[in-house]
């Protein structure tokens, strides 16, 4: 397990220990603590599995040193794979559909890696298809397949969710999580779950997502500006293991964008708005659990800030709603 408190041999023994922090917005009764994952050096929760998933990949002889990975992705996974692939003889080229955030497709060019554009049209679907058509061009290459593959579940399993357990002296009452792949949520909830079998799981999407529809939820499909969770697709992952999860909480753009900003100028911390989505999420969840309405078996609430504000600046975060709305 990583810790900070020796010199390092290489940037990915720098990869977790993140920081767990209270925030200040939350009811006395039932704190919220959020695992600020922009610690990471790649900036992102992903930081996690990228290391862990090449290490793995390389492991099983799925890709020799040397050979190439080839992966869809709108920028976070894209950038930790890329920093991975530096440290372990790989090389990368990701497929990135249009419409994400050009500082995440700056910083994967800038770690070395080869990108390949794509329209948003296709989702994930026909990003993940073409990445399967460039690999296969190779010799020596492996698509990793984050939406897929047990490591990206794994890394998470073995290390984030033990921290968030020590942090808590395992007295973790509800986990609130935005979900993509499912894979931080997964990971985290297999971990705290064997310390604590009844912990109160909730699933953050942002409204006009339809993963909520996995647990028989009704849910229109719309447009929606929060990036990095969500999806039109509940059947997009194979991650996600709906029996685990007590509820799919929807949250609103506006609401996110407004803690972004809250989350900002009154704590301090500067957070994508997935992160403003699951503090929303997390704050509700601790009032509803201060007021006797819902079950817990701790009083405290967990969750997870994925990314940094400074990587949506292009996307005028912490302009007006109206700004951020509008900006493609
Ligand atoms: N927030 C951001 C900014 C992300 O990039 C991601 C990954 N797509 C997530 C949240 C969700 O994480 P996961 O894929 O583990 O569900």
């Amino acid at each position: 397990m990583t810790t900070h408190d020796t010199s390092k041999a290489s940037v990915l023994d720098t990869i977790g220990e993140t920081p767990l922090v209270e925030l200040d917005a939350a009811p006395g009764a039932v704190p919220v603590y959020a695992k600020a994952e922009t610690f990471n050096p790649g900036g992102s929760v992903k930081d996690r599995i990228g290391k862990h998933i090449l290490e793995g990949l390389l492991d099983r002889g799925e890709v020799e040193p040397g050979g190439t990975i080839v992966e869809p992705t709108a920028g976070n996974t894209g950038i930790a794979l890329a920093i991975a692939a530096t440290q372990l003889d790989l090389d990368a080229i990701f497929v990135v559909p249009d419409g994400f955030s050009v500082e995440k497709e700056r910083l994967m060019a800038a770690l070395g890696a080869e990108i390949d554009h794509i329209s948003g049209d296709g989702g994930m679907a026909a990003a993940t298809e073409r990445a399967h058509e460039i690999a296969d061009t190779f010799d020596n290459a492996v698509v990793p397949q984050q939406f897929a593959t047990p490591l990206n579940v794994e890394a998470h399993y073995h290390t984030t969710g033990p921290e968030i357990l020590d942090a808590l002296d395992g007295e973790v009452g509800a986990i609130v999580i935005g979900i993509g792949s499912g894979g931080t949520l997964t990971g985290i909830v297999r971990a705290v779950r064997e310390q604590v079998p009844d912990v109160h799981v909730v699933a953050v999407e942002p409204e006009g997502s339809t993963f909520g529809s996995l647990l028989g939820d009704d849910r229109e499909e719309g447009p929606y500006k929060i990036e990095g969770i969500g999806t039109h697709d509940p059947d997009v992952t194979e991650l996600l293991e709906p029996a685990e999860i007590d509820e799919f909480l929807p949250v609103s753009d506006r609401d996110a964008h407004a803690e972004v900003q809250r989350l900002a100028t009154a704590e301090g911390h500067l957070v994508g708005s997935s992160s403003g989505a699951a503090s929303v999420a997390a704050r509700q969840v601790a009032e509803e659990i201060a007021a006797d309405e819902r079950d817990a078996p701790f009083d405290t609430v967990v969750t997870v800030f994925p990314d940094g504000g400074e990587r949506y600046l292009s996307k005028n975060i912490y302009g007006s709603f109206e700004e951020w709305e509008e900006k493609s």
